[in-house]
């Protein structure tokens, strides 16, 4: 039987750690700041959203909601991240995403200074990831490897194998993988003999979005295997990538649904921002 990695706990340890870094920003006189930027009625978004906005609340940090009607087009999107970046008491920008298919993602990515681009989706940002010479990282795979440190998963040497190459979760996944050392295997949509390949893994990491599609026979005796997946499964209850109840039994260590990747993210993205007030303070 696997040991199942609590995500919550470890983000209620996190996001304890960035209460205390807030507190004392806030004894100089800084306080910290997020603008979050909701366009449209997407529910999904929304609970996202919302739970962004009471982790800040938990740890000190304001949040800022910008809810924007679905039919706002790309240059008022463009013109409120202008007027967010101009604003000296706002540290960090986030735009909820995916955006109304009518909006271009890369330009308002792109438009987000990359001193308050506290997702880390900017190219710029995105290239600091690539060198390891970063300010902020990719929160979803941040906190991933905040989960492996913490379960004492040393990935140095290790087969990692990761499944999905979006820009926010697999690639800046696979990247933190091999600068830690691992032997990296990215997969994606087009990998033949998936199977074999996600076998051969010490570490698989699973960003897919497809209800339970890792199953049993996909992964080795022993590996630990982490699911970023957030999906509705037949039934509309939550579910991973991996299905769960076959893996589990076999896997060394795994990451529930809920409770595992989601808590994480939002925390590193908390501790991104602190970051994010720390730099413009020149501190
Ligand atoms: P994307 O849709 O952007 O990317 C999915 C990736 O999976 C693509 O690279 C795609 O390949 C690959 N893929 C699709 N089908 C297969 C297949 N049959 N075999 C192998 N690879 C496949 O998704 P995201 O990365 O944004 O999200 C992935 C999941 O993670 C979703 O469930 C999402 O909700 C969740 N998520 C969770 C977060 C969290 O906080 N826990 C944060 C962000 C996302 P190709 O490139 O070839 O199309």
């Amino acid at each position: 039987m696997a040991k199942l990695i609590d995500g919550k706990k470890l983000s209620e340890e996190i996001l304890s750690s960035v209460a205390v870094d807030v507190k004392k920003l806030n004894e100089k006189g800084i306080s910290v700041s997020l603008a979050v930027i909701i366009v449209g009625d997407n529910p999904a978004s929304r609970t996202y959203v919302n739970n962004k906005k009471r982790a800040c609340e938990k740890v000190g940090i304001l949040s800022h909601e910008f809810a924007l009607p679905e039919d706002t087009t790309q240059q008022e999107l463009m013109r409120l991240i202008d007027e967010l970046n101009a604003r000296s008491d706002i540290n960090g920008i986030l735009c909820q995403l995916p955006l109304p298919k009518h909006l271009d993602e890369e330009p308002v990515i792109e438009t987000i200074l990359t001193q308050k681009d506290v997702d880390a989706f900017h190219p710029s940002n995105v290239g600091h990831i690539m060198i390891g010479d970063f300010k902020f990282l990719a929160c979803t795979p941040a906190g991933i490897m905040e989960m492996l440190k913490s379960e004492g998963i040393d990935v140095c040497g290790k087969h990692c194998v990761v499944v999905g190459r979006s820009n926010i979760v697999g690639k800046p996944m696979a990247m933190l993988l091999l600068k830690a050392n691992g032997t990296v295997t990215i997969c994606h949509s087009k990998t033949k003999n998936l199977q074999e390949i996600t076998k051969q893994a010490d570490i698989l990491v699973v960003a897919v979005g497809k209800p339970k599609m890792i199953k049993g026979n996909m992964v080795k005796q022993g590996a630990v295997v982490i699911d970023a997946g957030i999906n509705r499964d037949e039934n509309n209850r939550l579910c991973g990538d991996v299905d769960f109840a076959q893996v589990e039994p076999k896997a060394s260590k795994i990451t529930p649904v809920p409770g595992g990747v989601g808590p994480t993210t939002i925390a590193m993205l908390l501790r991104n921002t602190v970051t994010a007030a720390i730099i413009q303070n020149n501190l």
